[in-house]
């Protein structure tokens, strides 16, 4: 089993501790380095990313983090965990840091201060259309969008309809995925499983690098 870490300084840990084990992972929080150390992959949850972003720097995970990431670990954030992981982030404090591992920029807050969150059915790249095929119930909670990708990034899923009609809200560059809706709300654990997929496959392509829990 591929061993998966949720990062747990703040936000939603315990849905994505249980939605990765369900998956077929074995999942650990992470709140140190050498708990960092120890994982094949790992979660970075909703939440709030500047008071996440102040938290791993308070703790010394920043840096750490950022080096796991350059070296090739698979992340997967969710809302919070996305606008971590990307490159420029539109609409946040001038303070915060974000891990610059997803070469996309993304607009906090983007669905409206007032209308704060909604649910639509969304088709998924490679998840909906898989062996289980059907649209996913996408619940958004003050979330993000991805405003503009890089040619590398491959965008995996756009709002259906509505206002936000043709937003970005899932990508995925080698073995970083993001989405700006909240999976382990739901009870679908098709994304979670999508990326202990990506895990398993990095693991097993770079021999040596990170632990396969047998
Ligand atoms: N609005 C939050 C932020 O800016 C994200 C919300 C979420 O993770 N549900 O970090």
């Amino acid at each position: 089993r591929p061993h998966i870490g949720v990062l747990a300084l703040q936000g939603d840990v315990r849905e994505h501790l249980a939605a990765l084990e369900a998956s077929g992972a074995r999942a650990t929080t992470v709140r140190r380095t050498t708990e960092l150390d120890a994982v094949d992959g790992l979660v970075i949850p909703g939440g709030e990313s500047t008071t996440m972003s102040h938290l791993l720097t308070v703790l010394d995970l920043f840096d750490p983090l950022v080096r796991r990431l350059a070296d090739g670990m698979p992340a997967y954030g969710s809302c919070a965990g996305m606008i971590m992981l990307a490159r420029t982030i539109l609409d946040t404090r001038p303070d915060a840091r974000h891990l610059d591992a997803l070469d996309i920029t993304v607009r906090r807050n983007a669905f409206g201060r007032q209308v704060e969150s909604f649910e639509t059915d969304l088709e998924v790249d490679g998840i909906t259309d898989g062996p289980d095929a059907g649209p996913m119930r996408a619940v958004f909670i003050r979330a993000p969008w991805v405003e503009s990708v890089s040619p590398d990034v491959q965008v995996l899923a756009t709002v259906p309809d509505g206002p936000a009609q043709g937003r970005i809200v899932a990508v995925r560059q080698g073995g970083v995925l993001a989405t700006s809706f909240h999976p382990e709300v739901t009870g679908d654990r098709r994304v979670h499983a999508y990326f202990v997929d990506m895990v398993r496959e990095v693991s097993a392509a770079g021999s040596g690098v990170g632990n396969i829990d047998t």
